[in-house]
């Protein structure tokens, strides 16, 4: 069967996978082995040399690994994949993929806090500049970019500032100056957004999220949409050019536009040279999980955006609660945007702030007793975080305001709980916030 043909929902559950080439498993195995026998010498070559492709180690890659990644590439319309250890290891290993010691990158700065700390702090150590713009003035890129860009970045939705870019405006900028355009697609997650429809190069997810969507694993990936063409300009050696990581394999002649395998050598290098090197393989079971968590993604982010929707404007009529921000809802800036991009909701996630500020909202968020108090999101459960503390702590409360981090900013990742019980469960902690 063509899975190629198969709808959303279809393919989260059988995308990618065939039972009869494993044993006639109806479920994905998870294939708990270090390493695979060759079928002789030769074979062995062959796979190092990757004129064959196969199994050798699972730092490389590994079957159950291969199905989440064939599964992932399906439902964001991308030529192939790269599951990773974290969606941190996500990010570096693209961008390291094409960014090398004196190149910049152009980024949003509505990032998660540990991302802009990688680009800001971690990336200058090793040569790699940031550049950052507000997403809200897309002209401010034409100021950042020279000929050591080498990409632009943006998330679909912040975090936790909940913008939405422009996708139609920067998709003209990253044509207009032919840089790719890498999306860290994880709030929205490939059932309400495909950032490759709308002029994405690469897109790059943190699994731990959504995807995984039980609050059980960490893992990212990255996706090769196969739409740009590395060898256009001379910016990209590392691809275009021999490998001396690669023992002088030229990627773009093996795997780009004009060979086989119709331009896949982003991707590859990512591989064979970003995850050989630094390691940052996922475990065959984390795998396994995600692939459980693509099962229901689309009937949970429905339900994550309808209850976030519910609560959300629930508050927003709360008379201690001074503002929320859901580009769901009309009083967003975004509103116009997310019903654009995401006409199947805005995702689950929202901020709100109490009256009385930081100290209100700190005894707000212990006092909850349905939603957990935890830095993480996209769980089944609704999470409560304050962002200026946690996500976003290590930045100088400049750089905080620069991502849209207000001091008493509470974060809110709405679950699939009934949500007459979170709107008692928030009345209860906020009456508890002004005793
Ligand atoms: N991207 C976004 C938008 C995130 O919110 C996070 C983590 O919160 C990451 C990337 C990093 O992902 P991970 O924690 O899986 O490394």
């Amino acid at each position: 069967m063509a899975k190629k043909q198969l709808n959303f929902e279809t393919l989260c559950l059988h995308g990618g996978y065939n039972s009869y080439d494993h044993n006639n498993a109806g479920s994905v195995p998870i294939y708990q082995s270090s390493a695979y026998t060759y079928d002789n010498a030769e074979h062995a070559a062959d796979l190092f040399a990757l004129n064959d492709f196969g199994y050798i180690y699972s730092r490389i890659n590994n079957p159950t690994q291969g199905i989440l990644e064939n599964r992932i590439a399906l439902l964001e319309k991308g030529k192939a994949s790269l599951a990773l250890s974290s969606g941190h290891a996500a990010e570096h290993i693209a961008l390291t993929n094409i960014l090398e010691k004196g190149d910049n990158i152009v980024s949003s700065s509505h990032l998660y806090g540990g991302t802009y700390n990688l680009f800001k702090v971690t990336f200058k150590k090793i040569g790699i500049e940031s550049r950052f713009f507000h997403p809200d003035n897309l002209d401010e890129i034409d100021g950042l970019i020279d000929e050591k860009t080498k990409a632009i970045y943006v998330e679909t939705i912040g975090n936790p500032s909940l913008s939405i870019v422009d996708f139609d405006e920067l998709s003209k900028k990253a044509e207009k100056y032919n840089i790719p355009l890498v999306v860290d697609n994880t709030f929205a997650t490939p059932y309400l957004f495909n950032p490759i429809d709308f002029g994405a190069s690469i897109v790059v997810h943190s699994m731990t999220k959504y995807i995984g969507g039980h609050g059980t694993s960490i893992g990212g990936v990255i996706v090769d949409s196969g739409n740009y063409d590395w060898g256009k300009t001379d910016k990209y050696p590392g691809i275009t050019k021999e490998s001396e990581g690669y023992h002088g394999l030229c990627f773009y002649d093996r795997f780009g536009p004009d060979s086989k395998f119709d331009n896949i050598s982003f991707i590859v290098k990512a591989r064979v040279e970003g995850l050989r090197d630094y390691g940052s393989c996922i475990s065959p079971f984390n795998a396994f999980l995600f692939l459980q968590g693509l099962e229901t993604l689309s009937l949970r982010m429905e339900k994550h955006s309808s209850n976030a929707l519910a609560l959300a404007g629930y508050l927003e009529k709360h008379s201690k609660v001074i503002n929320v921000n859901y580009p769901g809802l009309k009083s967003s800036k975004y509103f116009d945007r997310a019903k654009k991009y995401f006409p199947k909701g805005a995702s689950g996630m929202f901020t709100f702030e109490l009256d009385g500020g930081r100290e209100n909202g700190k005894r707000f968020i212990e006092n909850v007793k349905v939603a957990l108090h935890e830095t993480n999101l996209g769980d089944s459960r609704t999470i409560v975080t304050h962002p200026s503390s946690t996500t976003h702590q290590q930045m100088s409360d400049e750089e905080q305001i620069e991502c849209g981090v207000g001091q008493s900013l509470i974060r809110v990742s709405v679950g699939l709980e009934n949500v007459e019980d979170l709107k008692e469960d928030f009345d209860q902690a906020i009456d508890k916030a002004f005793l």
